[in-house]
């Protein structure tokens, strides 16, 4: 038997049989798996704790033909305020919603791990406005996977975005300038130029400083990372 160590959060935990679990594991080495967790209902199991939902382990892994199933597992982190905390934990649902959709067992993931446990570090411990984190989450990690648009010229005519309204156009996933758009503004949303920088800044930040800027008027910028992650999510 092939023991596997890795480290990992729980995104998604379904019962299987009366006393198992399946659940799914944003790893660092193996990318996203479904993992059978063998009576972790059972409230004396030494695995309760770490086959749930959000809880990030260092796990001793097996796998047999089809499954990986947990030998052992060491909590490090069960973000406790986190989950007795409804609202966010709402948020935070959304997150691995996305996350399941847009990773796959022997991905490489160790970045959107990074990025999902800095995220979740941020709002337990408070120090930003919750809606900024989220959208920043979104930016990032559809940035890891290759899909930045460009944000420093118009996408058509190659004029740097600086001296005009910026547009984002969700359909073709492009910034640009007010010349470029047609009549129908209905495609785009307006960008303000606080908003565009921090864009940039995300998207050239490390994981481990992403979240360190500055924005005041976040309403633009809360929806820019709403409608890109939607129309990433629905393009994949
Ligand atoms: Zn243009």
């Amino acid at each position: 038997m092939n023991l596997i160590k890795v480290k990992g959060i729980v995104i998604k935990e379904t019962t299987y049989k009366e006393n198992d679990k399946i659940i799914t594991i944003l790893t660092d080495k193996l990318g996203k798996i479904s993992c059978i967790a063998r009576g972790a209902k059972r409230t004396n199991s030494p695995i309760l704790a770490n086959s749930q939902y959000l809880v990030y382990s260092e796990f001793v892994l097996y796998k047999s033909k089809k499954f990986y199933y947990i030998n052992t597992g060491e909590v490090i982190n069960t973000f406790y305020n986190l989950r007795i905390d409804f609202d966010k934990l709402n948020l935070i649902f959304e997150l691995t919603k996305i996350i399941n959709n847009v990773t796959d067992e022997n991905q490489d993931t160790t970045k959107i791990l990074q990025l999902f446990l800095n995220t979740i570090y941020v709002i337990e411990k408070q120090s930003k406005d919750i809606n900024i984190v989220i959208a920043t989450f979104k930016i990032k990690l559809f940035d890891i996977l290759g899909f930045a648009p460009r944000t420093t010229v118009c996408a058509n005519c190659n004029k740097p975005l600086e001296n005009s309204n910026v547009y984002y156009d969700y359909v073709s996933n492009r910034f640009l300038c007010e010349n470029c758009t047609n009549e129908d503004k209905r495609r785009y949303i307006k960008i303000s130029q606080a908003t565009l920088i921090a864009i940039r800044y995300i998207i050239a930040a490390d994981i481990k400083k992403v979240f360190s800027f500055e924005l005041k008027n976040i309403s633009d910028f809360k929806l820019f990372g709403q409608v890109f992650a939607d129309a990433m999510t629905s393009g994949i």
